[in-house]
């Protein structure tokens, strides 16, 4: 066993960090939740998509078939982890397309489907932007009470319904929607499908959803009679409970090297104020209950690291990482958790302040964490959700649903 990575992953990291630091100079660091709210934050995010897949990383572990370099995924986490360190926005691009629809369209769409959607995201073009729509009011977790109707009229689906929490979809030029084709179903479950909408289509209502942060990044979707070509339909009809399943494995398992860069930093920069800030007199720093905490948070961002290591090693032997996807998203949770509490409890009162003003301690930083992990922790499928899975695979405990 060689605990470390390669020369190959290191002179790639290198060349990341040199990136980041050049392009990023003087630019405010936004999350990858927040770059799709402001217009500007979206323009610039966008440009730095495009630089990404210049330089050949933006997809890197995809066939180069598809517009990928046929990357192993330990260059791949070593990109993913540098970029979320170093905050690079356009790094997800709205998310869905590079973390799960590319993906997902190369092991179940068909081979037209593959040659028009693929190549944008790869580009990093406007038009390879997605968004996702699977939950409602109703269907959250419980995803499989859907009920989002598509109708088939000949050679097309007529939609109707509402969708809740779309990110990105004021950004999105194609949403992979979960739709209800078959009501009468014994098992919910059964009887979903899987289709690609246009987001030009008529009969299209995006109502912007403005979080408690005051940013923009989720939205309502409303479906008044929208026509998509049955042509759009992905995998099997009344079979994408199945196909989702996959797609959501996808969307898990890089959870762990991005949550880890951006962790990682956090925790230097807490560090780094504690090393040079004064309370009662003494530096924070020597304070042991601080010290404590500090090294409480480093050995759970230690975890973290192996279990993204565990789970990229998973998937470069082939093996599909259900629970280990479901394990990292809950300990994310906890950590991210963790972390921003100590952040608050280290920079006080200066962690209500705004993010953006010049009283912001650790470029609002902190801030910023705080204000994002309930939110994260609920994305992607809440703890309780993720824990039901490692029951499941795990533990072998009866199913949850
Ligand atoms: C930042 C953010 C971005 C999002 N982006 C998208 C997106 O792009 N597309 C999209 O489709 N959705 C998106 N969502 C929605 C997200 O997927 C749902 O919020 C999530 O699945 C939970 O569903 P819900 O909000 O309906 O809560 P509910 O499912 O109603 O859950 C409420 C509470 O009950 C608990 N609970 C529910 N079922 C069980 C159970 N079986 N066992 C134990 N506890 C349970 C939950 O853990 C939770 O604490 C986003 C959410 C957030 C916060």
């Amino acid at each position: 066993m060689d605990f470390k990575f390669a020369e190959k992953e290191e002179k790639l990291r290198d060349e990341v960090r040199k990136f980041a630091i050049s392009e990023m100079r003087g630019k405010q660091v936004v999350s990858g939740m927040e770059e799709e709210s402001r217009d500007e934050d979206w323009e610039f995010s966008m440009q730095m998509s495009k630089k990404l897949a210049q330089k050949g990383w933006l997809t890197m572990a995809w066939p180069r078939e598809y517009g990928g370099r046929d990357a192993s995924f330990f260059e791949q986490h070593v990109y993913i982890n540098e970029a979320s360190y170093w905050g690079i926005p356009g790094s997800t691009m709205g998310v869905s397309g590079i973390g799960w629809v590319g993906p997902s369209l190369m092991i179940f769409g068909n081979e037209e489907q593959r040659k028009k959607y693929i190549p944008p995201i790869a580009a990093g073009d406007p038009d390879g932007v997605w968004c996702t729509a699977y939950s409602e009011p109703n269907a959250g977790s419980d995803f499989a009470n859907i009920q989002t109707r598509a109708i088939k009229n000949g050679d097309e689906y007529i939609l109707n319904g509402q969708k809740i929490w779309t990110s990105c979809a004021h950004r999105a030029r194609w949403c992979w929607l979960a739709v209800r084709t078959d009501p009468a179903v014994t098992k919910k479950q059964h009887g979903i499908s899987l289709i690609i909408l246009d987001m030009k289509s008529p009969g299209i209502t995006i109502n912007p959803i403005v979080n408690y942060a005051g940013i923009h990044i989720f939205n309502e979707l409303f479906f008044d009679n929208v026509r998509v070509p049955v042509a759009n339909l992905v995998g099997t009809e009344n079979r994408g409970w199945y196909h989702l399943m996959q797609s959501l494995a996808f969307e898990r398992h890089s959870i762990a090297p991005q949550f880890y860069g951006m962790a990682q930093r956090s925790l230097e920069f807490i560090v780094d104020y504690c090393k040079v800030t004064q309370y009662n007199g003494k530096q924070l720093a020597a304070d042991p209950l601080v010290r404590h905490k500090l090294a409480e948070r480093a050995i759970e961002l230690d975890m973290l690291k192996m279990f993204g290591y565990e789970i990229t090693w998973k998937m470069s032997k082939g093996v599909i990482p259900i629970y280990e996807a479901a394990r990292n998203k809950a300990y994310c949770d906890y950590v991210m958790q963790r972390l921003a509490t100590t952040g608050t409890d280290v920079i006080g009162a200066y962690a209500q302040v705004d993010i953006r003003s010049k009283w912001s301690k650790i470029k609002g930083n902190i801030t910023r964490l705080y204000m994002m992990f309930p939110g994260l922790s609920v994305a992607a499928g809440t703890d309780e959700v993720q824990k039901n899975i490692v029951g499941q695979f795990k533990l072998g405990l009866p199913r949850s649903y």
